[in-house]
């Protein structure tokens, strides 16, 4: 198919040193939560980006050596040949489709505990790591020399396991960025003091590498563009250093300083190609190719950012996730099928929750291996009839799947909009770009004369039996609690006054809290933080109560818990933690500590409860009864376990792969190690 003159120069050739990539789509690293634990899962999941068309597709952080061991998040690692196998697959499944294959070889140096292997963490200097109370130890000049000789195996396993560019990394906090910083490296001998003898480790470490594969493979180095944060490089230095080692590698991928702020940002906080003034600046100083990441999903951005010579590669992590074929979707000019990333970070999050990687947008991420789904394809059906009630994330996903693989489906929803939970969250202060999980599916059904969509259409039990149709979907959603039930209360808060009690429900719906209001959030993610700020944007006192020690504690995974604490603090946000509310009179709230259980009084008019939710499963009770026993009726989505958005998508996904199939054909694979 001809390319679109436009978009011609996002599928031109980049030669990256000893190698070409077919075009300027590149999968930068980034982690799985797969790494050496689930190699068939990761290989899969690999080949699939480099089916949809990426040039260049990167593995995870990958360790060269146990004591650079991250458990229990999951890594990758060359520490021995025997880690070759599972790495060579993925390379393998990556050039199945004439990709180039890159590899991050990776020391954490003080950032890791080293709990599996229980060696030593190494710094510069002795250091606290993240999150154990355990120091490195401090490297000395003869275990200088070991990492060198452990750098190098890796990089020769790297070459041998059939990789095509090899990473330096000298960023994002780990060990080489260690020796680069003015704060941390405190040496007097020949790597520290001076920025030359601060990037001494970095320069021998890429010399070394391109002396051993760089016959063969690429030698990439990730660089903060802008300095590496106060105690680091600053942002002369860092231009210094792509100065003076501008021509050594074959690639520079550039990122900033500002991991959670910036690069790794949710769209709550920052938008698409954010890094391009930064990433601009320093491509003139390196005379080498420059990838860049910005969460791209635009392919005007991206031909404007090669255009205007800010990159030659348009690097990318979430937006492969979101859609692994979004270079065939461009280069087919077909826009409308791109599943946008919405800058969530739930693919990020469950990194750091020890599991393998999901996506809101792209239920099929990390079941490529295990249940064989393909993001693209679907197994046709019979063309049999559905009913599915409620077109929220759970039933859009489900409708549009189900249209896909050619059943006739009616779905029917209650309001005057479809998407659901999406819709009216999308409207919450930083959350617009969550409408495009809706907009997605919306457009994908459009296509699909198969499926008809009915709004404003609440459907009663004797109405869907009287409808008559083969299988039967229920995705009604859930609703929040109006009784504070939650991690905290697990029975009903006793003294309410219910009349100025709120629920973000009833603020979606465009109910407003009068005089000072308390925002109790014990649900610990988005959505108490959220509420406050459009609360205090339109002009309430409100003060935010948490039963955990900080404001929306699980967005600690999701990397935006700073920012939504800086974003409360600007906007007078009293913020209390540790704290349950326990009653509410309507003029004052009763708060306690949750460890003294100490009371005190605070002054309040409105209360809102972000507690936990109650599934709307009324309908789905009544048409299955008692004893369940109704297999053409099943519920899916929040209805059923109300949970993220990316939840409900995936049991819309799986409901409509699985629906009329031999339940063997349901039989999910395990990847493990068996003895
Ligand atoms: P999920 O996240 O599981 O998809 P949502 O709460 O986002 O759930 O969406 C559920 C949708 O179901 C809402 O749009 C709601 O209007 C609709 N709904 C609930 N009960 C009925 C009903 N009886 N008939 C039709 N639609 C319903
Ligand atoms: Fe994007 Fe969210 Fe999917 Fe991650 S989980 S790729 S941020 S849509």
């Amino acid at each position: 198919m001809r390319i679109e003159s436009r978009y011609e120069v996002l599928f031109e050739p980049v030669r990256i040193g000893p190698v070409t990539s077919k075009n300027r789509f590149y999968q930068v690293p980034h982690c799985t939560g797969m790494g050496y634990a689930l190699p068939r899962t990761l290989a899969a999941m690999r080949g699939m980006k480099a089916e949809g068309g990426w040039g260049v597709v990167c593995t995870e952080y990958c360790s060269i050596h146990p004591s650079s061991d991250d458990q229990p998040y999951p890594f990758a690692s060359l520490w021995d040949d025997d880690d070759m196998g599972s790495l060579a697959a993925m390379a393998d499944a990556v050039h199945a489709h004439d990709a180039l294959a890159g590899i991050e070889l990776w020391h954490g140096g003080s950032y890791v505990a080293n709990l599996a292997t229980r060696q030593p963490s190494l710094g510069v200097r002795s250091m606290p790591g993240r999150t154990d109370p355990i120091q490195s130890q401090r490297l000395d000049k003869r275990d200088i020399r070991r990492l060198r000789q452990w750098h190098l195996a890796a990089a020769k396993r790297a070459r041998r396991a059939g990789f095509n560019i090899i990473y330096v990394y000298p960023t994002h906090g780990y060990l080489i960025s260690e020796f680069l910083s003015r704060a941390l490296n405190d040496r007097c001998d020949e790597y520290g003091g001076s920025l030359e003898n601060r990037t001494r480790l970095l320069r021998e470490l890429l010399s070394e590498t391109r002396d051993a594969v760089g016959d063969r493979c690429a030698v990439a180095v990730r660089f903060s563009a802008e300095g590496h944060g106060e105690a680091h490089l600053s942002a002369e230095e860092a231009r210094d250093v792509l100065e003076m080692l501008g021509p050594l590698p074959d690639l520079w991928d550039l990122v900033v300083a500002d991991y959670y702020g910036e690069e790794m940002a949710t769209s709550r906080f920052v938008k698409e190609g954010s890094l391009e003034a930064k990433v601009a600046q320093a491509r003139a100083l390196t005379g080498k190719p420059v990838v860049s990441v910005g969460r791209f999903t635009s392919p005007d951005t991206m031909v404007r950012q090669v255009r205007s010579g800010v990159l030659d590669l348009i690097g990318a992590a979430r937006p492969s996730i979101a859609d692994p074929f979004l270079p065939m979707k461009i280069r087919e000019q077909r826009m409308e099928d791109i599943r946008e990333c919405i800058g969530c970070n739930i693919c990020y999050a469950y990194n750091f929750r020890g599991a393998s990687i999901r996506c809101t947008q792209n239920p099929t991420i990390g079941e490529e291996w295990r249940r064989g789904w393909h993001p693209e394809h679907v197994p046709a059906a019979e063309r049999r009839s559905v009913l599915i009630v409620g077109a929220g994330p759970a039933g859009l996903e489900a409708a549009h799947i189900l249209g896909k693989r050619g059943f006739l489906v009616t779905l029917t929803d209650a309001a005057s909009e479809p998407g659901g939970r999406v819709t009216r969250e999308s409207r919450l202060p930083g959350l617009s770009e969550w409408a495009r999980v809706r907009d997605y599916r919306l457009g994908q059904i459009a296509k699909l004369p198969q499926v008809s969509m009915y709004l404003e259409s609440r459907v009663s039990a004797q109405q869907v039996r009287e409808f008559g149709a083969n299988h039967v979907l229920i995705a009604t959603g859930a609703r929040w609690r109006r009784n504070g039930i939650g991690r905290w209360h697990e029975s009903a808060m006793a003294e309410l006054y219910h009349t100025r009690v709120l629920t973000p429900d009833d603020l979606l719906a465009g109910a407003r809290p009068m005089g000072d209001t308390v925002v109790f959030d014990d649900d610990h993610y988005y959505m108490g933080s959220v509420l406050s700020v459009l609360l205090a944007q339109q002009g309430s006192r409100v003060t935010y109560v948490t039963t955990e020690g900080r404001a929306a504690s699980w967005t600690q995974y999701t990397g935006e818990q700073q920012r939504i604490s800086e974003q409360m603090h600007e906007l007078g946000i009293a913020i209390i933690t540790n704290t349950s509310v326990e009653a509410f009179d309507g003029d004052s709230v009763t708060l306690a500590c949750i460890h003294s259980g100490e009371r005190r009084s605070q002054a309040a008019s409105s209360l809102v409860l972000v507690t936990s939710r109650e599934p709307e499963d009324g309908l789905y009770r009544e048409l299955v009864g008692e004893d369940g026993e109704n297999e053409a009726i099943e519920c899916i989505g929040d209805c059923c376990q109300p949970a993220l958005i990316a939840h409900a998508v995936y049991a819309g996904h799986r409901a409509a792969r699985e629906l009329g199939e031999p339940h063997e054909r349901w039989r999910a694979q395990r990847d493990r190690v068996v003895v």
